[in-house]
Order: C-alpha cells, then sequence, then structure tokens
C-alpha cells in the first residue's frame, strides 16, 4: 500500500493545502495529513488542537486521509510509516529553495525518505495561511480561500485577536 505525508503548519488550513491533499489522495492508497508544531514559525494564531479540529472537518470527505500530529522532526516521524512518500506543494521559486534545504536534512537523518513535489494550482499560487491570516484580522470575507466549514473559526479567533 502506497502512503503519503503531507506535513505543514496549517495555520490555518487553505484551499491551497487542500488542492494538494485531493490531488495527493488520488495517487496514493493512503494519506497523513500531518499538523506540525513549526519552531521556526513561533506565535502561531492556532493551537495544535484547534488545527486538527479544522484539517479533521475539511479532509473528511477524502475517505482515505487522516490527521495526525507532531512536535518533533518530520524525517523522525515518517519513520513509523514504512516506504512512505513526503508529498508538499510548490507555489514559487522561495518555497523551492527552502523545501529543497528540508530534504537535504531529511535525507540526512533518513536517507531513504523522499520527497515528492506537486506544483500549485495557478488559482492557489498567491494563497497562504499568512495571507489568510492577515485577511481575518482586518475583517475581510474568507470564501474561496479557506474550507467553508472552517470560516466561522478563523473569524471567531480573529475578533478575539482584535479585542486583545
Ligand atoms: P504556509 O507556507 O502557508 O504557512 P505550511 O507551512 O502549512 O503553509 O505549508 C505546508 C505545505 O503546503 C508546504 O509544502 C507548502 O508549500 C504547501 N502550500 C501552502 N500553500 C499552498 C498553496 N496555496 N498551494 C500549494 N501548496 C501550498
Amino acid at each position: 500500500m502506497s502512503i503519503a505525508i503531507c506535513p505543514g503548519s496549517f495555520d490555518p488550513i487553505t484551499l491551497g493545502h487542500l488542492n494538494i491533499i485531493r490531488r495527493t489522495s488520488r495517487i496514493f492508497d493512503r494519506v497523513v495529513v500531518c499538523v506540525m508544531h513549526n519552531a521556526a514559525k513561533p506565535s502561531p494564531m492556532f493551537t495544535i488542537e484547534e488545527k486538527l479540529d479544522m484539517v479533521r472537518r475539511a479532509v473528511s470527505r477524502y475517505p482515505n486521509v487522516e490527521v495526525d500530529s507532531s512536535s518533533g522532526l518530520l524525517a523522525e516521524y515518517a519513520k513509523q510509516y514504512e516506504g512512505a512518500v513526503i508529498v508538499k506543494g510548490l507555489r514559487a521559486a522561495s518555497d523551492f529553495e527552502y523545501e529543497f534545504q528540508m530534504n537535504l536534512i531529511n535525507k540526512k537523518i533518513s536517507p531513504e525518505l523522499e520527497t515528492m513535489f506537486l506544483t500549485a494550482s495557478e488559482k492557489y499560487t498567491f494563497l497562504s495561511s499568512s495571507v489568510v491570516r492577515e485577511m481575518a484580522m482586518y475583517g475581510a470575507d474568507l470564501t474561496g480561500l479557506v474550507p467553508n466549514e472552517i470560516i466561522d473559526d478563523i473569524q471567531r479567533k480573529a475578533q478575539r485577536w482584535r479585542n486583545v
């Protein structure tokens, strides 16, 4: 059985992420979406539990996709799934440089671990979690940026942040 791991910080999950997850689920038998605690992105908008809940609701329509979380290194996490391939989305050259570096680090820890990249769909190349967070802070409409199921969660959280 082929297994893919789609890692990310998903702060919050966007339609760009979901597009990569959906396409990955058509190629692999089993897909594990892993919400990573990213030390390089220190003050997340959502807790791991909130992100897990939102990702679970967003992917519930895909039967071969499951959701997990990890606060460790991706290469260590991946060892529990024998033969698993990491699948990531690439939006721009800047994504490529970062991902190339991450891949080299992962290979040092786990030489057998392979990473595959899917190019972002044209309509989502501009979309990132930080764009969503910023739009939410200004009270903008998030339709078409994130899954409909989680729009209320983001708006509620943004409202609380605005009132702090
Ligand atoms: P972000 O860069 O938005 O904070 P993550 O760290 O959660 O996102 O990214 C997880 C993965 O999803 C990365 O491989 C990233 O390149 C990919 N990704 C993020 N946004 C998009 C998008 N709009 N289209 C395709 N892939 C994306």
